[in-house]
């Protein structure tokens, strides 16, 4: 089918209705986010703890929070009045994985009402590799990891720690521990017939010419789509941690980096980086239709 890229067939039955993955099921499917996850455990130099989880969602745009029970009955209502909601992922404000509790109770509510409505995950990768077997359990169709480097030099200039196994890990060891957990959950789930999206953060001057080599590594691993997303710096918001003197990548930039991808695998060139409680089909903002306060009155 047109659109279908060089997807495998099996790939393309499971993505054809996803708007993240389809340039036409965008138009006529809807996703929603809702932000249950505030915790993270790593700290990423392009983030701003005080907004989203740029894992997923545009840094700098601030989300509701919700509990799993205000989320169920938000996809619910959303359900019912938006026809075409067939996903719901979790993506922030911080990394689902690490609010695990958070994270499944909300996906066990959603799939006990409403089993029709895909779940979606997106992580940093850091505890990926613990959360496997309830990945599948729950029947999440497919995950997105962040991955800005394979090479732990590189990433100890965008990560400066890691909090893992009850420690805080900096510089170069942070990086390598991160580095070793994402390609193995990535691993693991593929492994598993679980669908994953590998998301990258293009920051110049950083890794944006180690990115071709991450698009390789990835794909030997099994992901199936390789979304290069430019880091989006807001001078408004103040200096984003640790990333003073960094910009972001024009859209020339941008788009020689996919095209010297492109040979490699499929690559994602219309994600919207939308925020961790997007509601509406993708290009379309609708998350103030459903504002806490507005869902609890629809009672
Ligand atoms: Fe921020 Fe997301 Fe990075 Fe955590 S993983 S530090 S929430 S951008
Ligand atoms: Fe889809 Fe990208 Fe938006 Fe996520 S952030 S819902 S992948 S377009």
């Amino acid at each position: 089918a047109a659109g279908q890229g060089d997807l495998p067939p099996e790939v393309w039955e499971k993505v054809k209705n996803h708007p993240c993955y389809s340039e036409q099921a965008h138009h006529h499917f809807a996703r929603m986010h809702v932000a249950v996850a505030p915790a993270c455990n790593i700290q990423c130099n392009y983030c701003n703890r005080k907004y989203d989880c740029a894992n997923e969602s545009r840094p700098g745009v601030v989300s509701e929070k919700l509990t799993p029970e205000q989320a169920a009955k938000k996809v619910l209502a959303v359900a019912s009045s938006v026809p075409q909601m067939t996903v719901l992922g979790v993506a922030g404000p911080g990394d689902p994985l690490a609010n695990p509790q958070k994270t499944f109770k909300t996906f066990e509510l959603v799939s006990a009402t409403a089993p029709d409505i895909k779940l979606c995950l997106s992580t940093n990768g850091l505890s990926l590799p613990d959360h496997v077997d309830r990945i599948q359990a729950m029947n999440v169709d497919h995950v997105t990891i962040t991955i800005n480097m394979i090479d732990p030099e590189i990433g100890a200039k965008i990560y400066p720690w890691i909090f893992y196994n009850h420690r805080r890990y900096e510089g170069v060891e942070a990086s390598r521990i991160l580095s070793e957990r994402q390609l193995l959950g990535l691993e693991m789930l593929t492994a598993r017939g679980i669908l994953v999206k590998v998301n990258s953060v293009m920051i110049p001057g950083v890794n944006d010419k180690h990115l071709v080599e991450v698009n390789k590594a990835v794909k030997s691993r099994g992901a199936f789509l390789h979304n290069i997303m430019p880091l989006i710096s807001e001078p408004e918001h103040g200096t984003v941690y640790g990333l003073s003197g960094l910009r972001g990548p024009s859209a020339q930039e941008l788009k020689a980096l996919q095209d010297a991808c492109e040979g490699e695998m499929n690559m994602m060139r219309h994600c919207r980086q939308c925020r961790a409680d997007a509601v509406g089909l993708l290009g379309e903002d609708r998350s103030d239709e459903f504002s806490n306060e507005k869902v609890a009155a629809m009672e």
